[in-house]
């Protein structure tokens, strides 16, 4: 599969008809932003049931990190699934676990030792995270930000404060969450010149949640995402986490750093909290991690991760065949991988960077390796957001055969799989180009 080639009407006939079964008996709560109905795919092209091929910078939501079947995952999923498929770590041993405990232990930013907890997916990684944090701090409380993204179990979209449908009907949830302003440095929450710049949107954690809401000595953690994923792609400045760090360590609270998306590889570093040196206390990392198996990880000092048998614990959780793709997952992240997200990161980056010259709808392009975000404004001057805009975009790159997600309310963001090569950046950019042009031209 070399670049996109669309030979039908989209979505075609095969594809329609899925559709309509879908539609009949899968639940309707899934978010569909176009019909893409997948066939096959390899590296960074996919192709749908009826023969239209894409260049995929969506990687099933930052997650197939390898590409689309890399052979070498595909062989040591295909070798493990042969010997057993599970067993359940929680009440026996195999190796592939231990095996992938002892990588991401030595990955990590952590002081060793590390321990960690496997579950099935980013939720799960950080109702891990939740649960450890009360459990060893015996506190209660904890303090996320604005725009987060933590996943839907209830726990979790506590922690999640992204789009009110997401609570909307499910409440009352988890008691005890305060939320605050992230350094949403495009729309500084505190209306900061970036030269100037202390990190004041932390003011509001230090001066209003800790003196008004709860007491320091009851807040059990606070989570970040080192970038801001399905916010935007928000990449705050070196002194948001350095002054987040000293704040929570001055108080005795865990800083949970959830990696879910901006984790393994993706952002030119294994972990981009590797960008700003920050060291959490408490890590989740899930997506990209075994390039589309089921995976979510908590990591913690064994210090902290020191819970008692039966405390915690999930059938499927560490399955032998999704550590086993993590395990041939990370070997390529370090061998090539890693360094290629970084490299043709920066190319894309500069290519959409000039897009902004040429498109009066892009405000603002950001991002770190291939977490890139490009917000789209109706006036640079008011910033007003071109939410319908960007929706129009992301449906008229689909349409030239580029897969693309929006992210935050008026930003769309490039997450390809990180084997994707600088020519295939040409081709995301190029087709970025027209139908930037193409809804610019109707508006
Ligand atoms: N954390 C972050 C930063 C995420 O981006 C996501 C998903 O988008 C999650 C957690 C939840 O992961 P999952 O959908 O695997 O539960």
């Amino acid at each position: 599969m070399t670049g996109p080639l669309i030979k039908t009407e989209l979505p075609g006939p095969k594809a329609r008809a899925i559709i309509e079964r879908d539609t009949r008996h899968v639940s309707p709560s899934y978010t569909r932003s176009y019909p893409f109905v997948m066939e096959r795919g390899a590296g960074a092209m996919v192709e749908d049931v009826d023969g239209n091929r894409f260049l995929d910078c969506a990687a099933g939501i930052a997650v197939t990190s390898t590409g689309h079947a890399h052979p070498d995952v595909v062989a040591a999923v295909t070798e493990q699934a042969s010997r057993f498929l599970h067993m359940s770590g929680t009440d026996f041993y195999y190796e592939p676990q231990v095996k992938l405990a002892e990588e991401l232990a030595a990955l990590s930013t952590m002081k060793e030792p590390v321990r960690c907890f496997f579950g099935n997916s980013g939720a799960e990684a950080n109702e891990a995270a939740i649960k450890l944090a009360r459990h060893y701090t015996e506190r209660q409380y904890f303090i996320a930000f604005l725009g987060a993204f933590h996943g839907r179990t209830m726990g979790a979209v506590t922690l999640t404060a992204s789009r009110a449908i997401q609570r909307r009907g499910f409440g009352p949830v988890m008691p005890g969450v305060y939320h605050a302003p992230y350094a949403y440095c495009y729309r500084c929450p505190v209306k900061l010149r970036p030269d100037t710049c202390q990190a004041e949107c932390l003011d509001f954690i230090e001066n209003s949640i800790l003196v008004h809401l709860v007491s320091p000595d009851e807040v059990a953690g606070v989570i970040v995402e080192p970038i801001q994923g399905e916010g935007g792609y928000l990449v705050p400045p070196q002194q948001f986490h350095d002054r987040l760090r000293a704040l929570t360590r001055q108080h005795g609270i865990l800083l949970i750093v959830d990696e879910v998306q901006s984790g393994m590889g993706r952002t030119g570093k294994m972990l981009a909290s590797e960008h700003y040196g920050l060291v959490p206390d408490v890590m989740t990392l899930a997506k990209g991690i075994a390039s589309g198996l089921p995976l979510g990880v908590a990591l913690a000092h064994a210090d902290i991760m020191n819970w008692p048998p039966g405390a915690h614990a999930s059938t499927f959780g560490g399955n032998p065949v999704s550590c086993a793709a993590a395990l041939a997952t990370i070997k390529l992240l370090k061998d090539t991988l890693v360094e290629n997200a970084r490299l043709v990161g920066d190319y894309l980056l500069d290519g959409l960077k000039a897009l902004a010259e040429r498109h009066r709808l892009v405000g603002d392009v950001r991002g770190k390796g291939l977490m890139i975000g490009v917000e789209l404004v109706r006036d640079r001057e008011t910033k007003e957001r071109a939410t319908s805009e960007r929706d129009e975009v992301v449906g008229a790159c689909f349409r030239r055969g580029l897969l693309v997600l929006g992210a935050g309310a008026n930003a769309l963001r490039f997450a390809p799989p990180l084997v994707l090569s600088k020519p295939q950046a040409d081709v995301a950019v190029r087709i970025l180009d027209q139908a930037l042009t193409e809804v610019e031209r109707a508006r």
